[in-house]
């Protein structure tokens, strides 16, 4: 499938219901309120008492499950899953073709209990990325009960990560990151990681057009307790994906579609079987993903000589997030970049008015007035 015809599709089958990072079970629960009840069921309950929903459509003999929202603050990959499905559910030629070979399983929302509190933890604080083994947590048992019964013959396993993360030199923002997780702890490549390796390499081609060098390749350290090194350890081929920032979109909307595209492009190789035509050695040329960068990074102030870097710290306020600016760090940065940048030497760097004060907190606020750059903190 060509790029075109992919951001044809991504734009086409957009969910303009959903919008930003904050996305709450009620609003899966619409989203899913008209699906007939063979296409839909409750598979079990969070800490919380909310129910996990399942959804299935399609009818063919491969099976894919996809899961998303695992870490209830990381919406992005949801709202493409619903965009995904919007496609499925249309009249186009890939998706009848997509449908009759896939069987597809779809947990939009795994953990909607985090999801209520924007928290990538459950409701015990736990990080349901790290029971896949104890399987401690409803949560988990719901979801190893889903594997173990529908047996898939692939897992998508959906994720954002955090604006730190760059990729390649000099770094671009990772915007889409994969991973093919190891089995093992001497990271071996067998089948099953090799399929993985495939697909990701398969989506890649037509990401490095729509966005260049802008791919990233997760770390594969090994670790059991992880879903991903669990399913594949288990045999079955598994794709961690990975949304994360884009230029100027911190409402992830541009990342959304391309995840979409990345799910079309791997779903239409499956069920074509093109993916299998890729060479998984190209798999390790993706460049790791690396933490290289802050939100944005005052340069060269005076004086302290000193870089300073600010992460935006999602909070939710009002069923919205908002972007709350922290005083990272201080020093110097020239090994980063700053997702926005600022020049500001020639002047004075002053943080509550002090000259050496350091310290992590909330920024009220920063002005640049003749010779000095101020920086208003909150005490923490
Ligand atoms: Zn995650």
């Amino acid at each position: 499938m060509e790029e075109e015809r992919l951001l044809d599709l991504a734009a086409q089958y957009k969910n303009e219901s959903f919008f930003g990072r904050y996305i709450p079970l009620e609003e899966v629960e619409k989203f899913i309120a008209d699906f007939p009840s063979t296409q839909k069921s409750v598979l079990g309950e969070s800490v919380l008492g909310l129910p996990i929903h399942q959804l299935n459509f399609g009818e063919g003999s491969i099976k894919v499950l996809m899961w998303s929202q695992m870490h209830g603050n990381e919406t992005t990959t949801t709202k493409a899953l619903i965009d995904f499905i919007g496609f499925l559910q249309s009249d186009s030629a890939e998706a009848k073709e997509i449908l009759s070979k896939i069987s597809f399983r779809f947990i939009l929302m795994l953990n909607p209990d985090g999801a209520k509190k924007y928290t990538r933890k459950n409701a015990n604080d736990v990080d349901l990325n790290r029971d896949a083994q104890r399987c401690s947590q409803p949560e988990s048992k719901v979801f190893k009960k889903l594997y173990t019964e529908f047996q898939p013959d692939y897992c998508f396993n959906l994720h954002d990560q955090r604006t730190l993360f760059g990729v390649g030199e000099p770094a671009k923002p990772a915007t889409v990151s994969f991973l093919a997780p190891a089995f093992n702890e001497d990271r071996d490549v067998d089948e099953s990681r090799i399929t993985a390796m495939q697909l990701i390499v398969y989506m890649n081609m037509s990401l490095q057009k729509i966005i260049p060098n802008q791919v990233g390749r997760y770390d594969d350290g090994f670790n059991l307790n992880c879903v991903g090194d669990t399913l594949q350890n288990l045999g079955i081929p598994t794709v961690l994906f990975e949304a994360g920032h884009f230029k100027g979109d911190y409402n992830r909307e541009e990342t959304r579609k391309l995840i979409l595209i990345a799910l079309i492009k791997s779903t239409w190789g499956l069920s074509t079987k093109t993916y299998k035509n890729t060479d998984y050695q190209e798999y390790f040329k993706i460049p790791e993903n690396k933490k290289c960068f802050y939100d944005v990074i005052l340069r060269n102030a005076e004086k302290r000589d000193a870089d300073l870097a600010i992460q935006y710290k999602e909070t939710l306020i009002d069923n919205k997030i908002s972007f709350v600016p922290f005083l990272e760090t201080l020093g110097n940065l020239e090994a980063y970049m700053g997702h926005q940048e600022m020049d500001v030497s020639g002047k004075k760097l002053l943080l509550n008015r002090q000259e050496n004060l350091s310290e992590i907190a909330e920024i009220q606020e920063i002005s640049l007035d003749g010779k000095e750059c101020l920086v208003n903190l909150t005490k923490a």
